[in-house]
């Protein structure tokens, strides 16, 4: 393609900083740019290529179903999307399920839910969504507000009200901003992604769930990064024992195709009726039999294999020259780096490996089914880059 890069600059808006590289294919973990240089792939699509790229039993799941019917509205029954909820609700204990195309428009329908909810069962001045300081919970005028990240806001104000942040790990301080605003819900995510790849402390998310409880307000999971096997359990929450009454996500669930979940738990399941949300391609046929392929091979065993690797990956990395800490949880990790994180990643891609920055660290979402070869290859070129 002649000159591609210099048209995508003068066509694309220009919203993302693009790596110079352009990727024309690829097989698992592996994928290629124009000239056939090959590369190991750490960041999946930021958490998205579940099993890697073109997986065969996902490849073979969404092209039957776009042969059969590519897409119908929701004024019908299809089947992929109707088995989907099915197989998420049995695997999870939730209720219900809505489907929508982003994670910002998973937690739009969860907080919807969290509104509506309060609203209908303590009134209408409890509708503020208490999140953390330092969160990401998307780009959508709601969901930035909901971001407890003040550099995400500034120039979009003013974004909609309702939304206090309060420090992460600090159970006193997320009870009393929840009191004291009349909260509806408290939305968390179990691991930062965004914010850093940091994991939330035990202690904090169970007292918070006991609080939520107790108070009759409702714990909102946002799964889009954690979710889908992606910390070697099926969901985040799982790994801390706590129930949440709505979880959100999106990224790895649709394997590569866009598809966002809101899953409703016992309080919330009858929360919204006909009429109070919708989505025109929301549980596309297509994007829900992919995702079908993809949520049915996540047994206990592959979860297992994905704790695994993850802890391969702190046992390569940890106090290895270069490396001042390794975060995270299964195949989520963050690496804070002695040499700035950009220049690691910068440095990977001479080298074949796709890396993602995550705040200052170099942060790592490969396909859960990496083969571990390719895992410790693309290791001793991050050690080697990071040293
Ligand atoms: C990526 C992400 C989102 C936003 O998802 P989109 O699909 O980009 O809208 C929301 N929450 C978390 C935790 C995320 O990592």
């Amino acid at each position: 393609m002649m000159d591609l890069k210099q048209i995508d600059k003068q066509y694309v808006a220009n919203t993302y900083a693009r790596f110079p590289v352009e990727l024309v294919k690829g097989k698992g973990s592996l994928v290629y740019d124009e000239t056939g240089k090959e590369y190991i792939d750490m960041g999946s699509g930021i958490g998205v290529t579940a099993f890697g790229i073109a997986d065969d039993e996902w490849q073979a799941a969404v092209t039957a179903q776009l042969g059969k019917l590519q897409h119908m509205s929701n004024l019908y029954y299809t089947e992929p999307c109707t088995l989907l909820a099915e197989t998420l609700c049995k695997k999870t204990g939730m209720k219900k399920v809505f489907f929508c195309n982003s994670g910002a428009e998973a937690n739009e329908g969860a907080i919807k839910a969290a509104r509506k909810y309060a609203a209908d069962k303590k009134g209408p001045e409890y509708f503020t969504i208490v999140t953390l300081i330092n969160s990401f919970h998307g780009r959508t005028l709601t969901t930035l507000a909901a971001t407890g990240q003040d550099h995400y806001h500034e120039l979009f104000q003013p974004l909609t009200p309702g939304f206090v942040h309060a420090p992460a790990n600090d159970l006193e301080a997320v009870k009393s901003a929840a009191l004291e605003n009349k909260a509806a819900a408290v939305m968390i995510e179990c691991i930062q992604g965004e914010g850093g790849v940091i994991a939330l402390e035990k202690d904090f998310i169970t007292g918070l769930a006991d609080f939520c409880k107790e108070q009759d307000i409702l714990l909102v999971v946002d799964e889009v990064q954690t979710g889908n096997g992606r910390t070697g359990e099926l969901y985040a929450y799982m790994n801390y024992g706590v129930t949440p009454d709505v979880v959100s996500t999106a990224k790895g669930l649709g394997g590569g195709l866009p598809l966002g979940a809101v899953l409703f738990g016992e309080k919330t399941e009858f929360t919204l009726g006909a009429g109070d949300h919708g989505s025109t391609f929301g549980g596309n046929p297509v994007c829900c039999a992919g995702a079908l392929s993809i949520v049915n091979r996540m047994d206990e065993s592959f979860l297992e294999g994905v704790k695994a690797k993850g802890q391969l990956i702190k046992d390569t990395l940890q106090g290895q020259p270069g490396i001042e800490a390794v975060s995270g949880m299964g195949l989520m990790v963050g690496i804070k780096t002695v040499k700035p994180a950009g220049d690691v990643v910068k440095a990977c891609i001479e080298k074949g490996v796709l890396c993602l920055t995550a705040k200052d660290k170099v942060r790592l979402l490969p396909a859960l089914n990496i083969p571990e070869d390719l895992l410790k290859k693309a290791l001793a070129v991050i050690l080697d880059c990071a040293k």
